[in-house]
């Protein structure tokens, strides 16, 4: 692309979408602008909070496989541009009742793509893998292209490669508005109006604002991650312990592997994940009955923790309906491509989620990406 045919593209948020999106776009040679109401990164959206999981046997469906293994190799590339370590490959368990449906959806995906994986029963979890308590009917379904993620650092990494490949980022400022005209899609921020030829929405759980969705099919969401002190901390060290995601009646929850030197992280399912009005409801008090379950839980099915938190902090995501992303150009207007409503999903995908949002830019589809995420299948509930 000439400079004379650069076309202009904003991307509006700048968190883990936002700053994937830059790079791809960047890679490929737009003129890129990034919006960001923070900065990048920062610790209000849905891309911070110590660590994510990556998984390639995925219980939301083989579908996603590609996808996965696409992002596995961008995200390879990102660390050698960088320099940088933001995934270590520790593996990954789903743990539980072979029967429940996640367990069992793990195990079907992981047939379905012919992916390398090892179903171990309760005796040879507690030989291998004894940071877990199983029940003796349990089993835990072992994903050795799993790894957990630093979340801050990875949103850095993407920025910087983004900046080096030419995006220009405009940290606290916040985009008010987005405007169709016959000739340019008009941002307006509090240092006036710019003109673009075509805008990525990538705001995160604030994305009914700029979108216009109303709350039946996009929330954002409070979830909560609570830290344990580990007793043996190399023993839950990402060199000798999975990331998992565990499914008992007595709790469920993600669990990531000791990246402060002191503590286990449990992100609870089993327990309400409440809908906001807004983000900026996101309460930081949480209710002692939450915590007290959180407790409860982790006494049963972690045998190497304190249970006894010494970390407790609140989180927001978008969520939509059918908990599947919104990703492509509205018809609306399809110079705007939305890039929003992850639903507890997005990290693992994001570099692809920015090659899908730049297929899309430059000819209004991709190869890539799943009918499921149509960003035109809600239309009419929005404003
Ligand atoms: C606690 C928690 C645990 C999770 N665990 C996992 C996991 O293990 N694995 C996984 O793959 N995914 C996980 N997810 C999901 C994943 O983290 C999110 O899908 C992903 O981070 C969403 O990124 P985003 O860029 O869409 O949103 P955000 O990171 O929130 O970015 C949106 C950005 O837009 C900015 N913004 C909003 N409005 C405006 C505006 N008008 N103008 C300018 N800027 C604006 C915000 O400030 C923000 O920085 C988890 C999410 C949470 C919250």
């Amino acid at each position: 692309m000439t400079t004379a045919e650069k076309q202009k593209i904003a991307v509006i948020g700048a968190g883990i979408i936002g700053t994937m999106s830059a790079w791809q776009l960047a890679k490929r040679g737009f003129d890129v602008t990034v919006f960001e109401q923070w900065n990048s990164p920062n610790d209000r959206g849905a891309s911070a909070g110590e660590s994510r999981i990556f998984r390639t046997i995925y219980k939301e469906g083989p579908q996603y496989v590609p996808i996965l293994k696409k992002s596995r190799d961008m995200w390879q590339e990102l660390e050698h541009n960088q320099s940088s370590q933001v995934l270590q490959m520790c593996g990954g368990l789903m743990v539980g009742h072979p029967d429940q449906a996640d367990v069992a959806a793990v195990i079907s995906c992981a047939q379905a793509a012919d992916l390398d994986h090892r179903v171990l029963n309760a005796t040879e979890m507690s030989a291998e893998f004894p940071q877990y308590r199983l029940d003796d009917d349990e089993v835990g379904v072992f994903d050795p292209a799993s790894g957990v993620f630093r979340p801050e650092a990875a949103v850095l990494s993407a920025r910087k490669e983004a900046e080096r490949l030419g995006a220009v980022f405009h940290p606290y400022t916040r985009a008010l508005n987005i405007r169709s005209h016959s000739t340019a899609v008009m941002i307006d921020t509090q240092n006036g109006a710019q003109a673009f030829d075509k805008v990525v929405v990538s705001t995160g759980p604030w994305a009914n604002e700029l979108t216009g969705f109303d709350h039946k099919v996009l929330t954002p969401q409070r979830l909560v991650a609570l830290w344990f002190p580990a007793r043996d901390v190399p023993l839950h060290a990402p060199e000798n312990m999975p990331v998992s995601i565990r499914r008992h009646a007595e709790g469920g929850f993600s669990c990531f592997p000791t990246l402060d030197g002191l503590s286990v992280k449990i992100l609870p399912h089993h327990l309400a994940w409440t809908e906001l009005d807004t983000v900026e409801d996101l309460p930081r008090f949480i209710e002692p009955d939450f915590v007290r379950a959180a407790e409860h839980a982790v006494a049963r099915l972690m045998p190497g923790l304190e249970p006894i938190p010494i970390r407790v902090s609140t989180w927001t995501e978008g969520f939509t309906v059918d908990e599947t992303p919104i990703l492509g150009p509205i018809d609306a207007d399809p110079r705007i491509i939305l890039a929003v409503g992850m639903s507890g999903q997005g990290f693992k995908f994001s570099p692809m989620m920015g090659s899908i949002v730049t297929d899309m830019v430059e000819s209004g589809r991709s190869a890539d990406t799943l009918a499921a995420m149509d960003a035109n299948r809600f239309e009419g509930s929005r404003s």
